[in-house]
């Protein structure tokens, strides 16, 4: 339902929501029906917009075959991706308030991870730096409406040396934070550790490509195993402190050639320490897989290649994730440039959202003409930024057409 709280103009607009997630029965007044349980009769003339899952995304086709099933045309089923594209296209000043944003909290990192486009690159043009607490302060004065940040991004978030007063004042404006796209958590000073829980921060995924330091040494090199570890268990003893079972702590681990031997005894570390699991591709390829099946029953990864995914799902792995991101909830870098999305790190939107409210800058004519590039698949649309050059949006937009689902 981001979507819909980010351009609140788009509801009236529904008759019938799909959505599967958060329990909802009714959105502002427009019915909101789980497509397992739905009473369909009650909305058999209605037009039904359905919205895909944010964090594990079904694609498009899961949802129509399922509607199917329960004997649904398909031509009164609607990606909500296809509303947004319909009022952005009329070229009229569009209402945006933007409910998340990502703002990196630091681009500086300790390790000298084997894969990490920035350490390769020199930081790209983001440059090393830390978000400051004047800055954030200042970008929650400004969009009021600003109701969750997510602050991982390319860097260690835990090396910004006013991440105390970063999560105090979000606290206390009620503001939601996560740590989504990862952290190593090798060096956390105590006190931020207790911000963490008394702070009721949501979320922090942590990055561990292995169950033995040999492992995960050879992709996070300079990380020790044994730190983070000693991390969590203190994180999860303050939680017992504090009686809450914030933040919820996720084990992230990108499946490499390497470290595909450890997944299953990482798994059952990580049950033991009360995390629950994500896996990723690597960027750089991915896997040929030694034991398929086992991979597949302990990740519930389809496939463990991005070209092979490339090839089964016509579109990037995680582009939906990344390209949302540009629409939702855009990423903003440390000293308030917008790049856009997560990928980002070698260019920007020229702009900077520290300065220039997020509204205006939305319906910035090279920023919104990049957005319906994403949401028709068209090439049609000529912009200056850095969608142009991104792998994500040649082998998406300009060679398979694929459309953006949100
Ligand atoms: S096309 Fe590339 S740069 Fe643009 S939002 Fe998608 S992943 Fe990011």
């Amino acid at each position: 339902m981001r979507l819909f709280l980010a351009f609140p103009e788009l509801t009236d607009r529904v008759e019938a929501f799909i959505y599967s997630e958060l329990g909802l029965k009714e959105f502002k007044g427009v019915p909101v029906l789980d497509p397992a349980e739905a009473e369909w009769a009650a909305v058999a003339d209605s037009e039904l917009y359905y919205i895909t899952g944010s964090r594990t995304p079904q694609s498009s086709r899961d949802v129509e075959e399922k509607l199917r099933a329960f004997g649904q045309p398909k031509e009164r089923l609607h990606p909500a991706a296809q509303l947004l594209y319909e009022y952005l296209s009329l070229w009229e000043p569009v209402a945006y308030r933007p409910r998340s944003v990502r703002v990196e909290a630091s681009t500086l990192c300790q390790l000298n991870c084997a894969g990490c486009y920035m350490r390769l690159d020199h930081s790209g043009t983001t440059g090393r730096g830390n978000l400051s607490f004047a800055a954030f302060r200042k970008l929650l004065d400004e969009n009021p409406g600003i109701r969750a940040v997510e602050l991982s991004n390319s860097g260690e978030v835990f090396l910004n040396p006013q991440l105390h007063e970063i999560l105090q004042l979000a606290y206390e404006r009620g503001i939601m934070i996560t740590l989504i796209n990862g952290v190593n958590f090798n060096d956390v000073p105590d006190r931020v550790l207790e911000d963490l829980v008394r702070c009721r921060v949501e979320t922090v995924w942590v990055s561990i490509d292995g169950a033995t330091q040999k492992t995960y040494g050879e992709y996070r090199r300079n990380g020790s195993l044994e730190k983070v570890l000693n991390n969590i268990r203190k994180l999860n003893v303050l939680k017992e402190r504090y009686h809450t079972d914030r933040p919820e702590l996720v084990w992230k681990y990108v499946i490499m050639q390497h470290n595909q031997d450890e997944v299953g005894q990482a798994a059952e570390m990580a049950e033991a320490l009360g995390m629950k699991r994500s896996y990723t591709l690597d960027w750089r390829g991915g896997v040929t897989a030694k034991d398929p099946e086992t991979l597949y029953r302990i990740t519930g990864l389809q496939c463990f290649n991005v070209d092979e995914y490339l090839a089964e799902e016509q579109h990037r792995f995680n582009s939906d994730f990344y390209c949302g991101q540009m629409i939702i909830d855009p990423q903003i870098n440390w000293d308030g440039r917008l790049l856009g999305c997560c990928t980002v790190y070698r260019s920007d939107w020229k702009t900077n959202v520290f300065e220039t409210p997020l509204e205006e800058i939305y319906n910035n004519s090279h920023y919104r003409a990049a957005v319906l590039a994403l949401l028709s698949g068209e090439d049609r649309y000529s912009f200056e930024g850095p969608c142009g050059t991104c792998e994500v949006y040649r082998a998406n937009v300009r060679q398979l057409h694929y459309r953006l689902q949100l």
